[in-house]
C-alpha cells in the first residue's frame, strides 16, 4: 500500500516532526510559501492557546533535508480572488523560489485554504506543476481523476482516519495530510508517533510522494 503524508506551511513545529519522521524511516512532503520566511523565525498566528511561528529562510535545507518541498503559493492568499496575473505571480515565483532554495525540481502545489477556481488550477498547471492538493476528502483512497484537484484520504486528525484507511486499502493508496502547529500537546504528539509507527507496519507499507500515485495508478 503506498502511503503519503504532506504538512503545510512551514512551521517551528515541522522540527519536532521531522526527527519523528526520521525515526521511523517515514518520508513526508512540506508544502512551503518561499515568500513568508524571514532571516529569523516569524510569529505568524495562534492555533488554539499556542503562537504559530515559521521557520527562518537559513533553516529551511537543514530541517527539510531529504524530504519533498511542494509549493503552497508565496503568500498563501486565496489565490481565486486575486487578478490572475497576480495569481500567476504567486504559483510561479513560488515554485522557482523554492527550486533555487532547495536545489530539487519542485512539481507538487497546495491550494492555500483549499480553495481555487477553474483559471487558477489552469494557472497551477501552467507554471509546471504535476498536481495540486486540496483540503477535500477523497471517498475512498485518493481522488485523482483530476491531478490539479486531488483529493487526500482525510486529514491527520479526522475522527474517521482508521475507517478511512480501511476504505483505501483495496485502492492501494492512503493519504493524509495536515500542520504540525496541530499538535498541540504531548498527548498528541504521543499519539501522533503511534499512529504512524501503526501505519509503516502495515502490510506492504511504502511510504512515497504524492508524485507517485500519478505515475500510472488510477486509484
Ligand atoms: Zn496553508
Amino acid at each position: 500500500m503506498k502511503l503519503v503524508q504532506c504538512w503545510d506551511d512551514g512551521v517551528t513545529t515541522d522540527v519536532r516532526l521531522v526527527s519523528l519522521l526520521r525515526r521511523h524511516g517515514a518520508r513526508a512532503t512540506f508544502n512551503l510559501n518561499a515568500g513568508l520566511h524571514a532571516q529569523e523565525r516569524r510569529f505568524g498566528w495562534r492555533h488554539r492557546d499556542t503562537e504559530v511561528w515559521r521557520l527562518s529562510l537559513g533553516e529551511l535545507r537543514e530541517v527539510y533535508d531529504g524530504f519533498t518541498i511542494a509549493n503552497h503559493a508565496l503568500t498563501h492568499p486565496r489565490l481565486e480572488l486575486l487578478p490572475l496575473d497576480a495569481a500567476r505571480r504567486e504559483i510561479g515565483d513560488g515554485r522557482s523560489r523554492l527550486q533555487d532554495l532547495f536545489g530539487q525540481p519542485v512539481s507538487g502545489f497546495v491550494y492555500p485554504f483549499g480553495s481555487f477556481d477553474a483559471a487558477v488550477a489552469q494557472a497551477v498547471r501552467d507554471a509546471g506543476h504535476a498536481y495540486a492538493r486540496t483540503t477535500l476528502a477523497a471517498e475512498a483512497g485518493v481522488g485523482l481523476h483530476d491531478a490539479m484537484a486531488a483529493a487526500p484520504s482525510c486529514h491527520f486528525l479526522a475522527p474517521d482516519f482508521w475507517q478511512r484507511l480501511d476504505r483505501a486499502r483495496p485502492t492501494g493508496a492512503f493519504w493524509f495530510w495536515g500542520h504540525s502547529y496541530e499538535l498541540v500537546d504531548e498527548p498528541m504528539w504521543t499519539a501522533f508517533e503511534a499512529s504512524l509507527a501503526r501505519l509503516c507496519a502495515e502490510p506492504g507499507a511504502r511510504w512515497c510522494d504524492p508524485t507517485d500515485l500519478l505515475a500510472g495508478s488510477s486509484p
